[in-house]
């Protein structure tokens, strides 16, 4: 039996990139495998990296990104999805297996080392990320993770924590293993300075919710292939980010007409990104009406994370039952 787990960071509002990269494989995952694809905002995680932490803002933050997944399609009667703070058994576990994890594992972490570079004091929390995320997959006896692959090293130590914990108290996790979307595509800021991402600002993003004025005002200015300097330069949509926009949003037919227009010059840019626009409409307006009902009926959203928590409970209370049994602990009459 295939169970899928994936969490999800509390980061508000999220972007296209988020969108193709993540959220819609979320909804075809949990079309093929039903309740045992499980979806989680880690909002536990979200302290662990002081810069973008702002207590004020969490709970407003994880109920964005929870308004937005429905908004996209995610069924909660449909998969299993929640907040991870309400599971309290993933702090549990994340101890537990922390008593067995060597720190030298986890200081060879790159993304530790990248992010522990750049601040003066390095909180414990964020060394020990690693074993909480590895919790939340094993908590779920889950053994398909999909992730970005700045998350594959990650996964392998959520296998070798597993792998561990069998040896010293007998079989009890299967070995996770990561899947990277077909989609997962390294979708271009619109700013053209590399891949998409919040961190680097508002100029880099096309916001999920974002108005289609603001969406067009930024792709109107955006960058295009710089053989392009005259209109009648041919130019190459394979070096472009509106054409990797394109291969997005657009229909086949008019990926191959403005592909064949930029090539041959038969199509100027401004006119191209107004064919792009189309299709950003399209796939757009819809998630957007989606997320305006959700906002007016904010009980909706609550509701789905409660009934989504009571199902993951279900699944985490005898789990942590067997672990506290192997590790040792009296059990409780609770
Ligand atoms: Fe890019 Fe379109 Fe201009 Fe080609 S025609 S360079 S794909 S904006």
């Amino acid at each position: 039996m295939t169970r899928v787990f994936s969490g999800i960071q509390p980061t508000g509002e999220p972007h296209i990139g988020n969108y193709f990269g993540a959220m819609q494989n979320y909804v075809k995952l949990g079309e093929q495998y039903g309740k045992n694809a499980l979806y989680c905002i880690v909002d536990l995680h979200a302290p662990t990296n002081p810069a973008a932490y702002q207590p004020e803002l969490l709970a407003e933050r994880t109920f964005e990104m929870a308004l937005a997944n429905l908004a996209v399609g995610l069924d909660p009667q449909q998969v299993v999805f929640f907040v991870q703070s309400h599971i309290r058994e993933h702090s549990e576990l994340s101890w537990i297996l922390t008593l067995q994890t060597p720190v030298g594992e986890l200081e060879r972490m790159t993304q530790y080392k990248d992010k522990a570079q750049k601040l003066e004091s390095t909180p414990a929390g964020l060394l020990m990320y690693p074993v909480l995320m590895a919790a939340d997959i094993l908590l779920y006896k889950a053994d398909t993770v999909p992730v970005g692959e700045d998350q594959t090293q990650h996964i392998e130590l959520a296998r070798e924590i597993a792998r561990r914990f069998n040896h010293t108290y007998g079989p009890t996790f299967p070995e996770p293993k990561a899947v990277y979307a077909q989609d997962a595509l390294r979708i271009p800021g619109v700013d053209g300075q590399g891949k998409m991402s919040k961190s680097k600002g508002e100029s880099s993003t096309l916001g999920l919710f974002e108005s289609l004025d603001s969406i067009w005002n930024k792709l109107r200015v955006a960058p295009t292939d710089p053989a392009r300097v005259r209109r009648t330069d041919p130019g190459d949509p394979e070096k472009c980010l509106v054409g990797d926009y394109h291969k997005l949003f657009s229909d086949d037919q008019t990926i191959l007409e403005v592909y064949d227009g930029c090539r041959t010059a038969g199509i100027g840019c401004i006119d191209c990104k107004k064919r792009l626009m189309v299709g950003i409409e399209r796939t757009l307006v819809p998630i957007q009406q989606r997320g305006a009902e959700l906002r007016a009926q904010p009980d909706d959203v609550r509701d789905a994370l409660e009934h989504g928590a009571a199902q993951a409970r279900q699944i985490a209370e005898p789990v942590m039952d067997e672990v506290r049994g192997k590790v040792g602990f009296l059990g409780s009459r609770r």
